[in-house]
Formats: C-alpha cells, sequence, structure tokens
C-alpha cells in the first residue's frame, strides 16, 4: 500500500449537506475495494472542492471551473486510476459550464460530483447558477443540469441525489464508480447538498424529493421517458432524484474516450520514457524539430 498525504479535519460548517456527500464516497470507495492510492479526487472551487482534503486519497485542488479538464487528463495519464470530480454548482453551471457540456461528449470514464446548494457558500450565499428566483434579488431562473444532462445523447450515467439521503446516494455512487471503473464513460451525480449556513433547504428539499424510480413508467435506459418523468415532476412542484440515465450494455463497441484514445489501456503515466530504450524515437523528434 502507497501511503497518500493525510487527510485533515473538514473545515465545512457542522451540519453542511457536503458531510453526506463525504461520507458516501467513502463508502461507495470501500465497497467496490478502491485502494486509496488508485483513487483521485479532483476537486473544484469552492466549499464542496475541499473534499479531498478530507479523505485519504490522491487530490487536486484544481482552477475555478476547470476540474473536469484536469480529471480527464489524469484519467487519460492513468486509465487504471479511479477518478473522481468534484465540486459545487456555482463553480461547475457558471465558469465551468464549456467543460461541463462537453465532459458528456468527451465521455471518459470519471465520476463527476456536483454538491448544489443553490448559492456560493464559500463567498457567503450569493445566487449562483442554480438559485431559486428571488433568492438574495435573484432574477433569472434556476438552471437544471439534470434536464440539460438527459438531452446530451450520449451513453452516460445520469443521476441525482439528496444529502439527507445517505443510503440512496451511496448506493448510487457505488453504481456509478462501478460504471466508471467498467470503462463505460462519464458518469454524472448532482447531489443536492443543503448549505445550512446561507440557503438551509434540508427541510424544504426532503418534503420536496421524489425518487423517479417509484413513478409508473420508470425505465432508465429511455432517456425521453424520464425527460418526461422530470418535467411532470416538476411541476408538480418536486424535485426528482434517483438514476435518471443508465445505458444499456452490451451494445458492442466501447465507447468511452480512454477506450478509443488508449485501447490497450496504458497511458503515458506507464508508459517507459527512459532514454536508451526511446533513444531512437527521441533522435527522430530533436530532427523532426530541428
Ligand atoms: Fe457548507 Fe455553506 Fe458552510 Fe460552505 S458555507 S461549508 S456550503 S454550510
Amino acid at each position: 500500500m502507497v501511503e497518500t498525504v493525510r487527510p485533515i479535519p473538514s473545515t465545512w460548517c457542522p451540519g453542511c449537506g457536503d458531510f453526506g456527500v463525504l461520507a458516501s464516497v467513502k463508502k461507495a470507495a470501500g465497497e467496490l475495494g478502491v485502494p486509496t492510492d488508485q483513487l483521485v479526487l479532483v476537486g473544484g472551487i469552492g466549499c464542496s472542492g475541499g473534499i479531498h482534503n478530507f479523505l485519504d486519497v490522491n487530490g487536486i485542488h484544481a482552477l475555478h471551473g476547470r476540474l473536469l479538464a484536469q480529471a480527464v487528463g489524469v484519467k487519460l495519464a492513468n486509465p487504471e486510476l479511479t477518478v473522481i470530480a468534484a465540486g459545487g454548482d456555482g463553480d461547475g453551471y457558471a465558469i465551468g459550464m464549456g467543460h461541463f457540456i462537453h465532459a458528456f461528449k468527451k465521455n471518459a470514464s470519471i465520476l463527476y460530483i456536483v454538491m448544489n446548494n443553490e448559492t456560493y457558500g464559500l463567498t457567503k450565499g450569493q445566487a449562483s447558477p442554480t438559485s431559486q428566483l428571488g433568492f438574495e434579488g435573484n432574477i433569472e431562473h434556476p438552471f437544471d443540469a439534470v434536464l440539460t444532462a438527459l438531452s446530451i445523447p450520449v451513453p452516460n450515467f445520469i443521476a441525482r441525489t439528496f444529502s439527507g439521503d445517505p443510503k440512496q446516494m451511496t448506493q448510487i455512487l457505488v453504481e456509478a464508480l462501478r460504471f466508471n471503473r467498467e470503462n463505460r464513460g462519464f458518469a454524472f451525480v448532482e447531489d443536492l447538498s443543503p448549505c445550512v449556513t446561507y440557503n438551509d433547504t434540508f427541510k424544504e428539499w426532503r418534503a420536496k424529493v421524489q425518487d423517479i424510480s417509484k413513478l409508473p413508467g420508470y425505465d432508465p435506459t429511455d432517456r425521453a421517458r424520464t425527460f418526461q418523468l422530470c418535467l411532470d415532476t416538476i411541476d408538480q412542484g418536486k424535485i426528482p432524484i434517483g438514476v435518471m440515465h443508465r445505458p444499456r450494455g452490451g451494445r458492442g463497441e466501447p465507447d468511452s474516450l480512454e477506450l478509443k484514445l488508449l485501447p490497450d489501456r496504458v497511458g503515458p503515466a506507464a508508459a517507459d520514457i527512459a532514454l536508451e530504450t526511446n533513444r531512437p524515437a527521441y533522435d527522430k523528434l530533436l530532427k523532426a524539430i530541428g
């Protein structure tokens, strides 16, 4: 076992929804037997992005909104690693929106967890892209990441969880990480994670969450059907949670980015770059660049 950097005690406010994610990530990785030195957690900017400091994993604190680019880079450098990107709604759906959309179509086998608290908690509670109308003077409609994800026709795993239901969250994170570890592609899990200091929605969300798998006609392989079920649920003043899209397996050719680019699964991090074994290639390269 390789010793990684020691985790520090959490700096989050007591009761923050992010604690639920921290516990579930730990449980899910443990359940799948992911060795800590094989798990890389790329954190975004914001309260939630500090999660990698509180776990015994390899961690990177990414640039604001750029965690997905770095997480995909880690996966392509060494496809054998289990890679999780984790950040907040401000980081992922504002400055990081371009990377967010492209992560679905790139389809690298990483897990992206967005801890959505509908505010910028770290900077004391301003309106974020998911804030409700009227919150802190917000005049824009909230962005719905699950509906957006469902609209991108790529075989990704898509789900939404709630920090008030850690059991379901752990089950979903286990499934998402298994999907990644089978090199089946990108997994996106948005967790409803209340900011108890600046936007305490625990009670409200507990009353509003609707497990979509309990609704008649639920079929997570049917993207259009799930989209309609989500719209109907929102129309009724509820918030849909659960597995939103589970691609059918055994479609033939693998679709994940790392299997397309690195069919033998050997990334540059594991490649032999010793001078002597590679001298002819290096000489050729030096000649080419003059
Ligand atoms: Fe959590 Fe909000 Fe405190 Fe940040 S400010 S740690 S999001 S409760």
